[in-house]
């Protein structure tokens, strides 16, 4: 039994459009919450002085003692170095060059500060919360507007060599594919992600297919959702679409479960949590066609995500636990965290 008072870990999720803050607790549960639009016009020092205000509210709102925070945990939308200090690029926020985040989040918060990138700290979050409480070795793909991607192995992010592994969206799946936002011809992101299949209902209206698919997208705009709901109709077209789904994820997901054996692949994102009624049980069968009968499967789950839009910001949590459990948290070595 320790003599300090139970630790929270201060955890941010920044995304293109919002921020998501937390105290987590060492179980994973998340004590304290806010909510606001991400400042990703403001220079990186303005931006984390605003986290240390917020954070300070969140405490205060919830009668939190500052000095039980043992480190911040931070979940960001731009590319990590391989060492993981600097955003050195972010597209989606700010557009920030070499940004040095990890010595501003801890000057300004007196705190170590742990930085992940957003999918891998999703993952982290719901193999250790979520989906996949407890599992040592766990992927989480993200299918929504492109395909984001996590690996766990042994409890830890799968970083790689330069820090850049886990991209399960940029694997090729057909050699002359379409074009992918990375530069490559048939990445699975450029297969199955929510325009793909967009992209596919407008072909085959182009092409005088007579589909439902015409009639709900003049209420809506044309998405990924529109192909579920005209499938759910027995529609041909779409559910000729949503097979061509299934097809190209489950050679993704089987080629994942053939190099990594993982205990659970865990989907989220739009497309897959918007479809998985239509997507899950066909999707499993089609990765057991492409996996070799060496593979267990029978306890190999594939599943949806729990842990929703909290993921990543528990995951950022995680980040923080799993550095007091190394004993590298000055203060905090002799807490013992499960
Ligand atoms: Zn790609």
């Amino acid at each position: 039994m320790s003599s300090l008072p139970e630790p929270l870990a201060a955890c941010v999720d920044i995304g293109g459009t919002k921020t998501l803050i937390g105290l987590i607790n060492p179980e994973g549960r998340v004590l304290a919450r806010d909510r606001f639009p991400a400042a990703n016009h403001l220079a990186p020092p303005e931006q984390v002085a605003q986290l240390v205000e917020k954070f300070h509210a969140l405490a205060n709102g919830a009668e939190v003692a500052w000095e039980r925070v043992a480190g911040v945990g931070y979940s960001t939308a731009g590319f990590l170095n391989s060492e993981r200090t600097l955003v050195f690029a972010s597209p989606n926020q700010g557009n920030w060059r070499d940004a040095p985040f990890k010595a501003l989040l801890e000057e300004a918060f007196h705190l170590p500060a742990y930085l992940e990138m957003d999918a891998n700290a999703a993952a982290l979050g719901e193999a250790w919360f979520g989906a996949g409480r407890g599992s040592q070795h766990f992927v989480y793909l993200i299918v929504g507007t492109g395909i984001g991607s996590g690996i766990v192995v042994n409890g830890e992010v799968l970083h790689g060599w330069r820090g850049t592994a886990g991209e399960i969206g940029h694997t090729t799946i057909e050699p002359d594919g379409p074009l992918c936002n990375c530069g490559n011809y048939g990445c699975l992101e450029s297969l199955a992600a929510g325009p793909a299949i967009a992209q596919r209902a407008r072909a085959a209206i182009q092409q005088g297919r007579k589909t439902l698919i015409t009639e709900l997208a003049e209420a809506s705009e044309l998405s990924a959702e529109t192909v579920f709901r005209a499938a759910r109709l027995q529609d041909e077209v779409a559910c000729a679409i949503l097979d061509k789904e299934i097809d190209y994820l489950g050679i993704g997901i089987a080629n994942v479960i053939t190099l990594l054996n993982p205990q659970m692949v865990a989907l989220g994102g739009g497309v897959a949590v918007g479809g998985a009624d239509l997507l899950l049980p066909p999707l499993r069968r089609a990765v057991r066609r492409r996996c070799g009968a060496w593979i267990d499967l029978e306890h190999t789950e594939i599943t949806l995500s729990r842990l929703g839009d909290e993921a990543g910001l528990i995951g950022a949590g995680r980040l923080v636990w799993q550095e007091i459990q190394r004993g590298t948290v000055a203060n905090f070595s002799q807490y013992n965290v499960k």
